[in-house]
């Protein structure tokens, strides 16, 4: 094993989405190793979500670069992004008659994205929705599924492409900074940058710990997902995801088999986590009580952690009080829907280079992504 350190540009750690598609943009104009410790790239959350691309979704700066994705995601922006990353499958959102003022606000909140519905049009869309459960929706045409495998490989590619490095069955083990550079030591070898970008999801808080830097509070959050057959004679392919307004459950189409969650938010620390048999049995009986659906058999059941940050909105800043270490963490259930965005805009503030325009357009700005270390504290 060598023990001469490889000096690059920038290491990034972890290889899900959020590692992969900064690394990609910062591989453009210099040279990146990046680091995994698993033997597969989406081993953890980003290989477990559920695939939707939802403008509608989240807190107002994913909903922003969510919007800055877009055209990323549609192949209309002008790079080499690849085609077919969505397919259209709107979001109904639905309410039953004591969850009105929810679906008021929600539809306040997001004005003309969304459409109202009645209760007999979003049966009509999505036939197993029981009529004497649900009284009101609003209807989010835009979203669509997303192609995660196709937009993770497609930076992957990009990475080595480009002549710089994956380098798999790397866990850091040991993070140092000194002379201006911080060292990585891996089993496959050290490593050495004047940046190192922590992109290690629900782990980003113990690389911290590991490099001497103040933790974020990150809280990683269990969620589960069950996939279930549908009724043999049911259509299912075009029908929308269904999504309960107080997120108490969502249903949506994958694959010929119907996707369901009881979207729990278990906090949980970083593991290799699994479903819970409780919140197996919650979703059940939450889908079964809004669809007429009955549930005999489970095809196949995961669980992924979702991770948050202190005020809601995901940190894609250098810390405060640690050169050349920056935070990509904290993009709780949204981190492939806002993906595309937020690796351009972090990989312009690790080379100190204009934020893309078209992002600062949605409204976000540097301020709103950034750490601070008294709002962790509070
Ligand atoms: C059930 C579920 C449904 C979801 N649905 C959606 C959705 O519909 N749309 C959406 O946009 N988002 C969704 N999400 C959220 C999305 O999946 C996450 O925001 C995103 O995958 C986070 O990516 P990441 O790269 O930060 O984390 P991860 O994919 O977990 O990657 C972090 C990587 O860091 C590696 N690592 C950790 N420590 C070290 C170390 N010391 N050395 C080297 N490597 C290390 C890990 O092995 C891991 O591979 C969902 C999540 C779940 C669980």
């Amino acid at each position: 094993m060598p023990n001469d350190p490889e000096t690059v540009d920038q290491i990034v750690i972890g290889g899900g989405i959020a590692g992969a598609s900064v690394a990609a943009e910062l591989a453009r104009t210099g040279t990146v190793v990046l680091l995994e410790a698993e033997t597969q790239a989406g081993y953890h959350t980003t290989g477990r979500s559920a695939a939707q691309f939802t403008k509608a979704y989240g807190p107002p700066v994913i909903r922003g670069l969510t919007r800055a994705s877009e055209r990323f995601f549609r192949a209309t922006d002008g790079t080499e992004a690849p085609e077919g990353l969505l397919r259209p499958r709107g979001v109904l959102f639905v309410a039953r008659s004591d969850q009105h003022a929810a679906l008021q606000k929600l539809s306040d909140l997001l004005g003309d994205s969304v459409v109202p519905t009645t209760a007999q049009e979003a049966c009509h869309m999505s036939p197993l929705l029981r009529s004497d459960y649900v009284s009101r929706a609003v209807f989010d045409k835009e979203a669509a599924d997303i192609d995660v495998d196709a937009l993770h490989q497609h930076y992957l590619k990009t990475i080595r492409a480009l002549g710089s490095d994956i380098r798999l069955k790397s866990p850091v083990a040991s993070l140092q900074y000194s002379d201006g550079l911080w060292r990585a030591d891996t089993p496959t070898g050290p490593v050495q940058a004047p940046v190192v970008v922590n992109a290690a999801g629900a782990w980003a808080d113990d690389v911290a710990e590991m490099a001497g830097v103040a933790p974020v509070g990150l809280m990683p959050k269990r969620r589960t997902a069950i996939l279930v057959e549908a009724p043999e004679t049911a259509h299912i392919d075009d029908w929308p995801m269904v999504v309960d307004v107080d997120e108490e459950f969502y249903l949506k189409p994958d694959a010929g088999l119907l996707l369901i969650s009881p979207a729990d938010a278990t906090q949980s620390p970083p593991c290799d986590v699994q479903p819970d048999e409780m919140d197996v049995a919650i979703c059940v009986d939450r889908i079964e009580t809004a669809f007429d659906l009955s549930i005999r058999r489970i095809s196949h059941k995961w669980a992924g952690l979702r991770s948050f940050v202190p005020g809601g909105a995901p940190y894609a800043c250098f810390d405060p009080d640690a050169r050349g270490f920056f935070w990509l963490v904290g993009q709780g259930g949204y981190g492939i829907q806002s993906a595309p965005a937020l690796a351009r805009f972090a990989a312009a503030l690790i080379t100190e280079t204009p934020i893309p325009s078209d992002i600062l357009n949605e409204g976000v700005t540097a301020a709103d992504l950034m750490l601070r270390r008294n709002e962790v504290a509070a």
